[in-house]
């Protein structure tokens, strides 16, 4: 079986090709039957691939050019901050003193460690205006769920366990509700009104004194900034009820606003999308959270502390902690990388990012809107939602937008998202790109719009010049082939 013209690493096989060169044996060899019980023994040799270095090297090479990432092209994933991430994060995140350490080793070995988590807790209470932070969550979900868990504690403390329900609008980000089912909690949702922002009386319809929280993006996945967001949380607040921001994407306010001075109790980061810590091929992220005085309590334990002589510590003795959430102590890669990106930006380099995202995102939208149908017309922040329904009309979708994208070498945009728009095409440049960039995707969109009227099928039939051709992708959901069977 093919992939593409791409033969798999089996088919390149060849017997007694080898791609290691070891030296002599310089130890007695022991049979394998004296280290294992003969019944767990392969009656067979596990048939491997034989294939020389080189061999090796083009194959995986030659796949690896097939992934689509940062590092090779516009990425404009909307509510995913695609953004490029700095060689020097790599460089420092390699530095021996971080990368060959053990969370074993004892404390008073891993100061230097200790001190830049530390840091970095400090550096993220400022930015977000609360009062402490964990480091533990391995994700935003994780963090989302972390944060519920501390509020569903709080209440239970306070006598008020009965509060089961969490209010998430109608535009939340998937993770969103997902947190709150799997953290026990029972889902509200609350509409937006005619201009994408939380629609107040319904608000005020479903708070009640079972809320636990409300859990709000702000600005939300149109990328609009919530204008009545005080309120908001006077109305959650007025119940009893603890008010959640989810900061997955703080490009959009960063060093501009804080969500501790908008009224919020908890907030999640993502390290791997704002502080630009990698985020392809599913690798390890961070989604530290930071929390009011009222939550402090219920913190994930082990807390990292500053004792009075300057050491650091982990402090175990936490009655009212939810517990660990991770082993460990979270990410720690992803920590340094977001360490070294905020001090080498500085308070005045982080501003700068949230100028640049919105900038270019409201660029962007103003040359496409005539192109596109442009749901909320208003000033975005970091993204924004374009709708397809009148290439639709023309039986061109958005799915089919985006396939033809692959031919201009650019990867999609967010489709189908928010719910709440028809034919959604969410779109986040981030800051890091060029006008040139932002000029030749924008190209590229109003080409296909354009092709959606002259030509429909170059675009239903897209996309043309990729290694396979548009896939099934119920079948490839539904029945998968993950493993290799040879002919
Ligand atoms: C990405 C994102 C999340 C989830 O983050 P993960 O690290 O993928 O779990 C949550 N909310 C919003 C708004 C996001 O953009």
């Amino acid at each position: 079986m093919h992939n593409g013209n791409q033969p798999l690493i089996f088919e390149l096989s060849k017997e007694g090709r080898i791609g290691y060169s070891l030296p002599e044996l310089d130890v007695p060899e022991v049979e394998l039957s004296e280290l294992i019980p003969e019944e767990y023994l392969r009656k067979e040799p596990a048939e491997l691939p034989e294939v020389s270095e080189l061999d090796i090297m083009r194959h995986y090479t030659a796949l690896s050019r097939r992934n689509h990432g940062v590092d090779s092209g516009f990425y404009p994933l909307g509510s995913c901050t695609m953004k490029y991430n700095p060689k020097i994060n790599e460089e420092v995140a390699r530095f021996s003193g971080f990368a060959n350490i053990h969370p074993l080793q004892d404390e008073s070995t891993v100061q230097g460690a200790m001190e830049l988590m530390y840091e970095l807790q400090t550096a993220l209470k400022e930015i977000t205006g609360m009062d402490e932070v964990t480091l533990q969550p391995a994700a935003g979900a994780h963090g989302e769920w972390t944060a519920l868990m501390m509020i569903r504690a709080y209440h239970e403390a306070n006598g008020e366990g009965h509060r089961n329900k969490v209010i998430v609008p109608d535009s939340a980000h998937g993770t969103n509700p997902a947190s709150a089912a799997v953290a026990g909690f029972e889902i509200v949702t609350v509409k937006s009104d005619e201009n994408g922002l939380v629609d107040l009386e319904d608000l005020r319809r479903v708070v009640g004194n079972d809320t636990a929280a409300l859990m709000l993006t702000n600005p939300n996945t149109l990328g609009l900034f919530e204008e009545h967001i005080v309120e908001i949380a006077e109305i959650v607040h007025s119940v009893g009820g603890k008010v959640y921001y989810d900061g997955a994407n703080l490009n959009a306010v960063m060093s501009k606003a804080r969500p501790g001075d908008m009224g919020f109790d908890c907030v999640h980061l993502n390290l791997h999308k704002t502080f630009t810590g990698p985020h392809g091929g599913g690798g390890p992220g961070s989604g530290p959270v930071g929390v009011k005085k009222d939550l402090i309590p219920f913190l994930p334990k082990p807390v990292l502390v500053k004792k009075e002589d300057g050491t650091f510590h982990f402090d175990y003795d936490r009655p009212q902690s939810i517990g660990r959430v991770k082993p460990f102590y979270g990410n720690f890669g992803i920590n340094v990388r977001a360490y070294a990106y905020i001090r080498s930006m500085g308070p005045e380099g982080l501003k700068l990012v949230t100028e640049y995202a919105v900038l270019n995102a409201n660029y962007m939208m103003r040359r496409l809107a005539p192109y596109y149908d442009l749901p909320y017309d208003r000033h975005c922040k970091h993204e924004f939602v374009l709708s397809g329904r009148r290439q639709k009309k023309l039986g061109v979708r958005t799915l089919d937008i985006a396939k033809r994208l692959l031919d201009f070498g650019y990867h999609p945009p967010t489709i189908y998202f928010p719910l709440i728009v028809e034919e959604g095409m969410m779109i986040e440049p981030t800051e890091t790109e060029s006008k040139e960039t932002l000029d030749a995707f924008c190209d590229a969109l109003i080409q296909i719009a354009k092709e959606a009227e002259e030509n429909p099928s170059i675009v239903q039939e897209a996309p043309h010049t990729t290694v396979v051709s548009r896939l099934d992708e119920t079948l490839a959901a539904r029945r998968p082939v993950l493993r290799y069977q040879k002919q």
